[in-house]
């Protein structure tokens, strides 16, 4: 039972935080991706902005050097002295070595106006005409943009009185690969600036300057972009760990590539954030562990009491054994699995036997301990059971499979045989029987309620004879039970429509006179004739019938006797009756409403209504008494009646039971026992009367025993209230016998 429990508890667990794990779990590799791609994106975009960037400064960085150039040509002077004339000392000094000096133009060469190279030098030196061969082809690319922009300028218009004539440089530049060395190679238009001297003719000569791109050149960019580790590659180069920007010719052909470790930001930014990031993340998991770990907890705790709200549901607190709820699911679910011709199902009821006197005798906590007692010897005996339940009071269930015919012929008596062994508690030792009803279902469609109703009904039958014993069902009782229902309907509405009437049994003395009488109930069965009291009255206690009935008995009898002075009348009472609260102040209202006095009146009660500590028993008694009712015990000698007992309610008589009276004839010691116990009345000041005489020799014997009072067939039948009342006063001889009634 407690692995399936855990299983089922896992099972609920798992069910309820294997989702908000899962989804934790699921949230934070989303979050991990989600920072890694985002990282990763912040990189691509600082990297796509940083290529953007050289890209732009490799275009500055040409204009700026053509800035230098420009005022280098765009001058008066270099119109003289390119143009108007050439002087190759003025292009030493202002070009070749100032450019070479000052900006790092390693060549630079004048073309004049027929497009042919008329000024060469070298790393600031004059050098031959024939190193410009090398250049020519970016010359040939960079010349044609400038001539057309010549032309488009026009002739230049002086501007008379005015310092400058306002021409802006022409002027282009370009990457060009030159003997495997990368060189920003730049021309220029010669044109004047004030317009002191102005070209010749249409076409001015035109200054190439290059300028190595080495690692000096490479550096200063890089420091200028703050750049991380610059150098000039080939264009196929590759280096997933380095940016490039690629250096083309006019035409786009591809010629190198600047190269440069890429800055990360967001790399960056991970590798400075990453530990406490760590940190932060270890300290959310365990955060959400401990969340989880309560949850657990909480649920787990939810899910306990859920299984013993469940528990409590369907199993009974005093034995813990299956309750009838559990009794009706499981003997459905049997009974829907039986298959024709399969293992049939048994249903045992057992009920105990003489329970209720433990209970009334003992009290409640005795009965308890009882009924604990007969559930664990009922698992005892029926190890293989399929369910033992407890429906409630002293009634079991047991469902068992019969696998082989034998099994019914040993559970039963091995339950009887279990049951019955006496059990020792705190109130000694406590012996009571058991009876049983069984029920053996083979065929399927039987519904659980029938299947019970029939063990039931064979439970009924082992009560009737006579209790401890076991009964099969057969449909055979169903009849006679649904007969026993019908007796009960007929029953209650006898008791309204008043086919019911009182009969009274003369008491006498020694000489015969009537000293009392005891009021006994009649019914006459409109079909079935007169139905024995012995049938009904239990029939009417075991239904709640008897409250009605006892009212009627009472206001019949205050009616009927009201008026015979000479009689005491002894009433009947059940322990039912006794049981219920009013019942005194009921009795009081029908006295005071009858009229009578109940000092000629006695409550006859049998021993086991007075045996329990039922405190409403008690205060019942004590109020009757008090009313000014006597008390008389019934049965006296059959039940456990104590000392104590009769004592406590301050009985007034006892009335020796039938059993004792006829054993008088057969035994000597029945003799000596009903010498005792009038004895034993004679000390404690009882009366005693003796029921059931039937003989004179029975009389005698009683005589002689030292008894005063006798009831019996010997010295008068039950007769109806108008022969009883005729009777009264009469003093009947020894052995007269009155005339036979009821
Ligand atoms: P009980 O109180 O012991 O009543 C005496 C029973 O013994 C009566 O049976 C009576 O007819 C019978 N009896 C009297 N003399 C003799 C005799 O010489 N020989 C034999 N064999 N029997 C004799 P009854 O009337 O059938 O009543 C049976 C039981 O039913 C009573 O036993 C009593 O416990 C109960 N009872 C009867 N009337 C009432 C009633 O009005 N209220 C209650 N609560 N119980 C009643
Ligand atoms: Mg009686």
């Amino acid at each position: 039972m407690s692995v399936g429990t855990n299983q089922i508890r896992d099972w609920r667990r798992t069910r309820l935080f294997g989702p908000i794990v899962s989804m934790a779990l699921a949230g934070l590799v989303l979050l991990v991706v989600l920072a890694a791609f985002l990282i990763q994106r912040f990189d691509v975009a600082s990297a796509d902005h940083e290529r953007a960037i050289v890209q732009r400064g490799i275009v500055e960085q040409g204009k700026e050097l053509d800035a230098v150039i420009a005022t280098q040509v765009n001058w008066d002077s270099a119109i003289e002295m390119l143009d108007n004339k050439f002087n190759p000392a003025w292009a030493d000094f202002n070009l070749g070595n100032y450019l070479y000096t000052f900006n790092g133009f390693s060549h630079v060469f004048v073309i004049d106006g027929t497009e042919r190279p008329i000024y060469a030098a070298a790393k600031g030196e004059r050098s031959g005409l024939a190193g410009f061969v090398p250049f020519k082809p970016i010359a040939d690319q960079l010349i044609p943009r400038i001539r057309s922009a010549e032309l488009q300028r026009g002739p230049i218009k002086p501007r008379p009185g005015k310092n400058n004539i306002l021409i802006p440089p022409i002027q282009g530049n370009a990457f060009a690969q030159i003997d495997g060395q990368m060189y920003v190679v730049n021309a220029t238009l010669v044109q004047p600036d004030f317009g002191k001297k102005l070209p010749k003719g249409p076409r001015a000569p035109i200054t190439i300057a290059a300028k190595p791109i080495d690692q000096v050149m490479l550096q200063a960019f890089a420091d200028r972009y703050l750049l991380d580790a610059p150098m000039l590659v080939k264009t196929t180069y590759q280096s997933p760990a380095r940016q490039h920007a690629v250096l083309q010719a006019p035409d786009h052909t591809p010629l190198a590539a600047l190269s440069w470790i890429p800055a990360k930001p967001g790399t960056l930014l991970r590798e400075k954030i990453q530990v406490p990031l760590l940190i932060g993340v270890l300290l959310l998991a365990l955060l959400a562990m401990s969340v989880v770990r309560r949850g657990a907890a909480m649920v787990q705790e939810l899910i306990a009491s859920e299984q013993r709200s469940k528990h409590l549901a369907y199993h009974d607190l005093l034995t813990q054994l299956p309750n009838r709820a559990m009794l009706f699911e499981q003997l459905r679910a049997l009974l829907a699995a039986r298959q024709p011709g399969g293992t049939p199902l048994a249903v045992i009821c057992v009920d105990l036997d003489r329970f209720k006197e433990v209970n009334d005798t003992l009290g409640h906590h005795a009965g308890d301990l009882l009924i604990q007692a007969v559930a664990s010897r009922l698992r005892t005996a029926c190890p293989d059971a399929e369910l033992i339940a407890r429906l409630g009071g002293d009634e079991f269930v047991i469902l068992h499979e019969v696998s082989g015919t034998a099994l019914l012929d040993v559970l039963p008596g091995r339950v009887l045989a279990t049951v019955s062994e006496r059990v020792g508690t705190e109130y000694g030792w406590l012996e009571v029987g058991c009876s049983l009803g069984i029920a053996v279902i083979d065929n399927p469609g039987v519904e659980p309620s029938e299947a019970l109703r029939w063990a039931d009904i064979a439970l009924y039958r082992s009560k009737e004879s006579g209790r401890n014993c076991v009964t099969l069902f057969e449909p055979e009782m169903d009849e006679a039970l649904r007969s026993r229902l019908s007796l009960e309907a007929d029953l209650r509405r006898a008791v309204q429509d008043g086919s019911l009437r009182m009969v009274y049994q003369p008491q006498v003395d020694r000489s015969g006179a009537i000293t009392g009488v005891e009021a006994l109930l009649r019914w006459d069965h409109p079909e079935r004739g007169p139905v024995p009291p012995g049938v009904f009255v239990p029939l009417a206690e075991e239904t709640g019938v008897i409250l009605a009935l006892g009212e009627f008995v009472l206001r019949r009898v205050f009616n009927e006797t009201h008026g015979w002075q000479q009689a005491r009348v002894a009433i009947n009472i059940s322990a039912v009756q006794l049981r219920a609260s009013g019942f005194a102040a009921l009795v009081m209202r029908l006295a005071a409403e009858a009229g009578i006095d109940p000092a000629r009146y006695e409550i006859e009660l049998t021993e086991t209504a007075l045996l329990g500590n039922d405190p409403q028993i008690a205060a019942n008694v004590d109020a009757l008494k008090r009313l000014g009712f006597s008390i008389a015990l019934g049965d006296f000698g059959t039940g456990y009646s104590s000392l104590s007992v009769l004592q406590r309610f301050a009985v007034d008589r006892i009335k020796i039971d039938r059993s004792f009276v006829s054993a008088l004839e057969n035994t000597g010691e029945s003799g000596a026992l009903v010498e005792s116990m009038l004895k034993l009345a004679r000390a404690i000041n009882l009366s005693v009367i003796a029921e059931g005489v039937e003989t004179e020799a029975q009389k005698e014997r009683l005589v002689l025993c030292g008894c005063a009072d006798f009831q019996g067939h010997l010295t008068g039948m039950p007769l109806p209230a108008d022969e009883t009342a005729q009777l009264l006063g009469v003093v009947v001889p020894a052995g007269r016998k009155v005339r036979r009634q009821g």
